[in-house]
């Protein structure tokens, strides 16, 4: 991770759960040079809980620059509208307006401290986003649900790339931030 820089500033917005009937899908901010990032803008109980802490970092919806969607389930896109038309980039195309622009996700800046990794696992067109802050680097992935589990991602297609993905993330990232719980340091009982 020789070229991701550490300037990136993370917040969480939502804290992510999934106690059914009840979900609502991890959405962060990440901002970094001339970018303001919305990672996940999906599924909660009312929008406010995205809009409010947002207020309160000072960020207005229209500075938004950028959205990423870790994947394609409605838990985590519900809400891309939040924000006036900004491009949303997912793991082979960048949508803008009504522009498609095709591209593969792994390995793509979006700034300095931003990087997004293809980690097909949980679904066949996952993506993380590595964020370089002062602190450490964090994972924003989908890879795991929470700390907790599930160790077997019920949705998973193919378990081995499940596995061979989070062992790459493992590698390169201090924190993980899943897609519904807190952000965790990875230990020995983490699941691979
Ligand atoms: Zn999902
Ligand atoms: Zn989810």
């Amino acid at each position: 991770m020789t070229n991701l820089a550490r300037t990136a500033q993370l917040d969480i917005l939502v804290e992510g759960y999934a106690r059914r009937p009840n979900v609502a899908g991890t959405v962060s901010l990440v901002r970094d040079a001339d970018r303001v990032i919305i990672v996940d803008p999906g599924m909660v109980a009312a929008r406010d809980l995205i809009l409010c802490p947002l207020r309160e970092l000072g960020v207005r919806p229209e500075d938004v620059t950028d959205i990423v969607i870790s994947h394609h389930h409605p838990d985590h896109t519900v809400n891309i509208a939040l924000f006036p038309m900004v491009p949303v980039h997912d793991f082979q195309w960048v949508l803008e307006g009504d522009v498609i622009r095709t591209r593969d996700a792994d390995g793509v800046h979006l700034a300095p401290s931003v990087r997004l990794l293809a980690t097909p696992g949980h679904t066949p067109q996952d993506i993380t986003t590595l964020v370089g802050t002062p602190e450490d680097v964090h994972a924003l992935t989908h890879l795991w649900w929470s700390a907790e589990g599930p160790a077997d991602d019920p949705y998973a297609p193919d378990r081995e790339l499940l596995r061979e993905q989070r062992e790459r993330v493992l590698q390169l990232a201090g924190v993980v931030v899943p897609g519904h719980g807190a952000p965790f340091r990875p230990s020995g009982s983490t699941p691979r």
